[in-house]
């Protein structure tokens, strides 16, 4: 399984023209998944040609070989966003659990809107129902690297995104 560079190009490019129709006027704040997103929001803001602001938010799930649904905050946003336009833009949504614990986190701080992006689906491995307003691909049951997507640290520089051998 390759997601190549092409097909990267083209689907960001057809999401930053969803996401400019929806929020057009309303100055987005996009939030940034840390580290997994961030080759992918530096792609997706430049295909967004309306006024936004970025900011980034790094979460750790509590490390084991199975997840367990802790999440951690290693480091908050640095804009309050209440009463903002927040939309997350996320690596890959698999079990869903860090998305849930995000979206909690979040709403807790009363935005206008929340909205969640993400580059990459595993939908069938979902253990918590979550909602996600864009996608770009949906995938299978594989782990994924590359374009940001690391294994053990490593990887997130490839230009491309293919499954681990
Ligand atoms: P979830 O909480 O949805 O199970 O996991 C989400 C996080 O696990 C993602 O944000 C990502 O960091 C990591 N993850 C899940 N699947 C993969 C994968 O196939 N490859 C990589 N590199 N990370 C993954």
């Amino acid at each position: 399984m390759v997601i190549t560079e092409e097909a990267l190009r083209s689907r960001v490019a057809e999401l930053g023209r969803a996401i400019t129709r929806d929020y057009a006027d309303r100055r987005p704040v996009l939030v940034g998944v840390l580290q997994g997103a961030f080759l992918f929001m530096a792609d997706l803001i430049r295909a967004i040609p309306i006024e936004l602001q970025t900011d980034f938010i790094a979460l750790a799930s509590y490390a084991g070989t199975r997840p367990s649904g802790a999440v951690r905050l290693v480091s908050d946003l640095s804009v309050p966003v209440e009463d903002r336009h927040v939309l997350v833009v996320e690596d890959i949504v698999d079990t869903g659990l860090t998305l849930a614990y995000l979206r909690r986190a979040l709403e807790a701080r009363r935005p206008r809107s929340l909205r969640v992006c993400c580059l990459v689906d595993k939908a069938e491995r979902r253990e918590v129902s979550v909602e996600i307003d864009y996608v770009g691909f949906t995938i299978g049951n594989v782990y994924v690297v590359g374009y940001g997507f690391d294994w053990q640290g490593l990887y997130r520089n490839l230009p491309y995104v293919a499954a681990l051998e």
